[in-house]
This record gives C-alpha cells, structure tokens and sequence, in this order.
C-alpha cells in the first residue's frame, strides 16, 4: 500500500521523531501551522477516524493517553489543541489516521 505516513513510521521516508514506542509515533508536521506543530499516528495503517474498530479502540486509547506526555516534552504547559481532519470535508490530505498536536502560541479561538 502507498502510503506516506506508512513509509515515515517504516523510516523510508525521512521525519523529526518526537516520540516513539510499539504502538504508535510522533513526529514534527512539515508545514508547521503552529510555533509547535506535531503529528501523532498509530504504527498500524488506519485510514481515519471514520475505521476505528473495537479492536484498534486501545491503539487510539494509548495514542490519547501520550499525547499529553508529548505535550510535557514539548513544553506545552500552557495548553494546546489536538485535531484529527476526516474526509474530504475535514480535509484530510493525509490517509493514514493522525492528530495535530498545535500549541506554543495562544491559539485562533475559531475552529473552522
Ligand atoms: P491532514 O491535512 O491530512 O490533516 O494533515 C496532514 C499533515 O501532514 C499536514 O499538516 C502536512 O503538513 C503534513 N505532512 C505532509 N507530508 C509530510 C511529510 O512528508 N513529512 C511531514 N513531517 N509532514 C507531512
Ligand atoms: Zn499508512
């Protein structure tokens, strides 16, 4: 399968890792929307939100439950905002499940 994130987790293609363990990894997005702007994805391809299984329900579990350890590491105290884009509406580019970690600046109070 031809995937980008896929071929980032495989090391095939080149990232600035933030974090990394047997069930997912973090790195830096390559087009910072933020002063901080990390992208963490589950090591197993998963298309989107919209594929969550029961059985891959703990992969994102553990992905939620890391994500503020990353924040720390980054030295997020002060807050931030994580954001998974679905479909074509949400504009997801990517099609491998992934969420923004966007923080060091007081961020837009707009959403959309
Ligand atoms: P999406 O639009 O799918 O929610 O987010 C995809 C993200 O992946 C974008 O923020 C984009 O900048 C990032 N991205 C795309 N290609 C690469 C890449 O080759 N390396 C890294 N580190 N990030 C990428
Ligand atoms: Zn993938």
């Amino acid at each position: 399968m031809d995937c980008l994130f896929c071929a980032i987790i495989n090391g095939d293609i080149p990232s600035k890792k933030v974090y990394e363990d047997d069930k997912c990894y973090a790195f830096l997005d390559i087009n910072p929307q933020a002063p901080v702007h990390c992208l963490i994805v589950p090591k197993v391809h998963i298309a989107s939100l919209d594929e969550i299984c029961p059985k891959c329900a703990e992969t994102i579990a553990h992905i939620l439950a890391t994500i503020p350890k990353i924040a720390k590491d980054l030295s997020l105290g002060d807050g931030y905002r994580v954001v998974t884009n679905v479909g074509e509406n949400g504009c997801q580019s990517v099609k491998h499940l992934h969420f923004h970690i966007l923080g060091g600046k007081k961020l837009s109070e707009s959403m959309a």
